[in-house]
């Protein structure tokens, strides 16, 4: 018996595309162009009122980046999405739509370098405030929360690697005090975990990593969950109140249960620019066709490489929530069963030297600032990505001295092992 639903694998495959009107073309086409002829003044008008929907101009909508929006939305199971030119410009986007000068929200201490930097210094200079919580404490978020919170920011799998947050009793704690969960699913992709089913109400991704999967592509992607009531709440102005620009419209009146992605796009997007090139839109399509196989390859090769590592003399500890034993085991089983990911770290005896030695002797690893890729890649966070923070913050985002992540490729497993023994004999 089937439900009559396509499955994630069909999706993957198809959510938004169908062969191209003009041509047949079946592979989505690339609309390599700026701008769309209207078909008369009035089409014009009703585009820029927002009372059509149709192209105008690719910094705020494209065809082949429309295919994307649609097939993410589909994984995730959300109302509609949003690309963008990278997973920094998602978050600045949704931000954008939900703060005013003077709000904070509420961010994970466990999340990407990157994101810790973007959360705690570019966002000063627009009037915005993250309090930081642990993920491993959801009461700390509920502690965390005061009259000028407007969201909660976690990541599922936390970057770098081995922590999987429980997303339920963070949602819970959202709910109770009626703020948007916003869930960045970079780390998972939707094959892992699909935290609307958690309780999330606004994804979004990194699509650099294994939604494009091939290291070859920038870019980014919001997905409403279509779940929180902006309705009235004047606690976002940009979704409950009338827009000078759209004649006095409301987003949350005219776009009901896809008001955020609109507001992203038509507030957004619009006016901070950061559009995403149709040819990267392309190639992140093509990576997401084969997002189920890679994704259940990269987690069976994570597991067996950490299961080696566990029991490696040089290496003192290995976080990865698919051991058993593990810390995180208990909720990786819950909120994702399939695999946990390829993304992991372990510590290397002799600390921050050791560390920089292993990295350096790697031959099929290739040493760089990025994760998701069909290659293995790996990282030495303190002296790299997470340069720049503090002693104190490196240690609270997972990321000490003798920390080495690795991005777990799809290579032959008996390969990576064996580089990764002989860089730890030199190590
Ligand atoms: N979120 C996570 C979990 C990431 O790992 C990254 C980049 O590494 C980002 C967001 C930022 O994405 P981008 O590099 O596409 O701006």
């Amino acid at each position: 018996m089937t439900d009559g639903k396509p499955g994630f694998n069909t999706l993957a495959i198809h959510a938004g595309a169908s062969p191209d009107a003009a041509t047949g073309a079946r592979a989505t086409p690339i609309y390599q162009t700026t701008s769309f002829v209207f078909d008369d003044v009035d089409h014009a008008a009703s585009l820029f009122g927002l009372q059509a929907f149709g192209n105008i101009y690719t910094r705020i909508g494209n065809p082949t980046c429309a295919v994307l929006e649609e097939r993410i939305a589909a994984l995730e199971g959300g109302t509609a999405a949003l690309a963008v030119a990278s997973g920094h410009a998602a978050q600045v986007v949704v931000f954008h739509s939900l703060l005013q000068p003077g709000d904070e929200f509420v961010a994970s201490r466990k999340l990407y370098g990157g994101s810790i930097n973007q959360f705690t210094h570019a966002y000063k200079n627009f009037g915005w405030q993250v309090v930081w919580a642990d993920s491993d404490d959801p009461s700390s978020f509920e502690a965390a929360i005061t009259p000028k919170t407007k969201a909660i920011f976690v990541e599922s799998i936390a970057n770098p690697g081995g922590v999987i947050v429980d997303l339920e009793a963070i949602s819970a704690i959202a709910k109770e005090h009626r703020i948007p969960l916003i869930v960045d699913n970079t780390m998972a992709s939707p094959y892992l975990i699909r935290p609307f089913e958690h309780g999330a109400d606004i994804i979004v991704h990194s699509a650099t990593k294994f939604l494009g999967g091939h290291g070859n592509s920038i870019g980014g992607l919001i997905v409403d969950g279509g779940s929180f009531n902006w309705a009235g709440d004047e606690r976002y102005p940009m979704l409950s109140k009338p827009r000078p620009e759209y004649a006095g419209m409301v987003l949350s009146e005219t776009f009901g249960n896809f008001a955020f992605a609109i507001a992203c796009r038509a507030l957004g997007l619009r006016d901070l620019g950061p559009a995403l090139s149709p040819f990267n839109a392309f190639l992140i399509l093509t990576g997401i066709e084969t997002l189920p196989l890679r994704m259940q390859r990269h987690s069976d090769n994570a597991l067996a490489i950490a299961e080696h590592l566990a029991s490696h003399d040089k290496v003192s500890w290995v976080s990865y929530p698919g051991l058993r034993g593990d810390r995180y085991h208990d909720l990786a089983q819950k909120y994702c069963p399939r695999g946990a990911g390829a993304v992991f770290t372990f510590g290397v005896k002799g600390g921050y030297d050791a560390g920089v030695r292993l990295v350096s002797n790697l031959k099929l690893f290739s040493h760089l600032a990025n994760i998701g890729d069909t290659r293995s890649l790996v990282i030495h966070p303190a002296s790299t990505t997470h340069r720049q923070l503090s002693d104190e913050q490196r240690v609270l985002a997972g990321a000490g001295p003798e920390v080495v992540r690795l991005s777990v490729g799809l290579e032959d497993t008996k390969d990576l092992i064996e580089d990764l023994d002989q860089a730890l004999a030199a190590a």
